[in-house]
C-alpha cells in the first residue's frame, strides 16, 4: 500500500518543501538533469562534434558538454533552464551550491 500526503500550501515552492520534508528527500544536483523529461530514460554523454547539427550555433559556441536521450534523440545542455532550476533549488534551501 502506498502512502499519501496532504499538501497544505498553494504555493508550489512550499509544496516542494512539504514533499521533500515528508520524504526526507535531498537533491543530487548532478542527477537532476540526467533523465529525459519526455521518455524518463537516462540521457547519455555526447561529444560536441556528434551533436553539432542538432543544436543552435550560439549554444554550440557557449557549451562543451551535451547529453542525448537514446530514445527520442533530444539533445540537452546546461542552458539557462539548468541554471535557473539550480538557483531556485538553492533559494528554496533544497540545493547544495557547487
Ligand atoms: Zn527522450
Amino acid at each position: 500500500m502506498g502512502k499519501s500526503l496532504l499538501i497544505q500550501s498553494n504555493r508550489y515552492e512550499e509544496q516542494i518543501q512539504e514533499v521533500m520534508r515528508a520524504l526526507d528527500f535531498t537533491w543530487e544536483l548532478e542527477k537532476l538533469f540526467s533523465i529525459c523529461l519526455e521518455c524518463n530514460v537516462p540521457v547519455q554523454d555526447r561529444d560536441k562534434q556528434k551533436v553539432k547539427d542538432r543544436v543552435p550555433r550560439n549554444v554550440l559556441n557557449e557549451h562543451d558538454t551535451f547529453w542525448q536521450c537514446p530514445q527520442c534523440t533530444k539533445v540537452f545542455w546546461q542552458g539557462s533552464h539548468y541554471e535557473n532550476t539550480q538557483k531556485k533549488l538553492i533559494m528554496l534551501g533544497l540545493g547544495a551550491s557547487t
